[in-house]
């Protein structure tokens, strides 16, 4: 049983097609990465495994349950956007525990998650500021930190460094590479970015145009592309 299934997925915005049949297994613990021009579906594609739009047509499947049509909420995942979309009247500690206080969990257990999530994203210096007293990288963490107090089975990232400097998006890519080790948790990350997507993918899945071109591993996809699109996407002659 993969971590997520996806079968025959499409995804139409009236009568423009933007996604095209797409067929996907992610392995537990896999960290994978869609990749692909802006525009080739990549967000939507992410949007509909985290249930914020319902596909077409096609079988979606998250730990071997069918999510057709099931609430975000209740698909056991987090996801992390590129706008850090935090409360800005709440301390790092409200943003981190609120989700997990509307859902009835005990305050006691809220503490321990937030005080696990701090310790791994070196946050605890920061709990009682507000967003506004932080740096973007250190919110970017605080929207990765909020995400991680969940313990979701699947963690979704939508660009979630485009918005940082180049220092810091290095810096904070290292970051999610140490806690997709340390968390052993399954990842879908998308960037339109060859870089991060070559070091941080288990596999990575080239997107165009609402179609899936190729899906291999980084060496694969740069040993062996399947066509001129993904070499020149992963940067080898094919
Ligand atoms: P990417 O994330 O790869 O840049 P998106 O998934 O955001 O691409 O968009 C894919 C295509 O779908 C684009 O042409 C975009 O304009 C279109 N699209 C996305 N969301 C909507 C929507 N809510 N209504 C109409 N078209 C949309
Ligand atoms: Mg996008």
């Amino acid at each position: 049983m993969g971590a997520l299934d996806l079968r025959a997925i499409r995804k139409s915005f009236g009568a423009i097609d933007v996604i095209r049949g797409v067929d996907l297994e992610v392995a537990t613990g896999e960290f994978t990465v869609f990749v692909g021009p802006s525009g080739c579906g990549k967000s939507t594609l992410l949007r509909i495994i985290a249930g914020l739009e319902d596909q077409t047509s096609g079988d979606l499947s998250i730990a071997g349950r069918l999510m057709n049509g099931v609430p975000p909420a209740k698909r056991g995942i987090a996801m992390v956007f590129q706008s850090y979309a935090l409360y800005p009247h709440l301390t790092v500690e409200g943003n981190m525990g609120l989700a997990l206080k509307q859902e009835g969990v005990e305050r006691s257990a809220i503490a321990a998650r937030i005080a696990r999530a701090s310790g791994l994203l070196q946050l605890d210096p920061l709990l009682s500021r507000r967003p506004a007293e932080l740096s973007g990288g250190q919110r970017q963490r605080v929207a990765i930190g909020r995400a991680i107090v969940r313990e979701p089975k699947l963690f979704l990232f939508d660009e979630p460094l485009s918005n940082l400097d180049a220092a810091l998006r290095v810096g904070t890519r290292l970051e999610i590479a140490k806690l997709h080790r340390q968390l052993g948790a399954t990842m879908v990350y998308v960037t339109h970015d060859q870089v991060e997507a070559m070091t941080l993918a288990d596999k990575i899945v080239v997107l165009r145009a609402g179609v899936v071109e190729q899906v291999g591993s980084p060496l694969d996809l740069y040993r062996r592309p399947a066509n001129r699109f993904v070499a020149g996407f992963i940067g080898s002659p094919a």
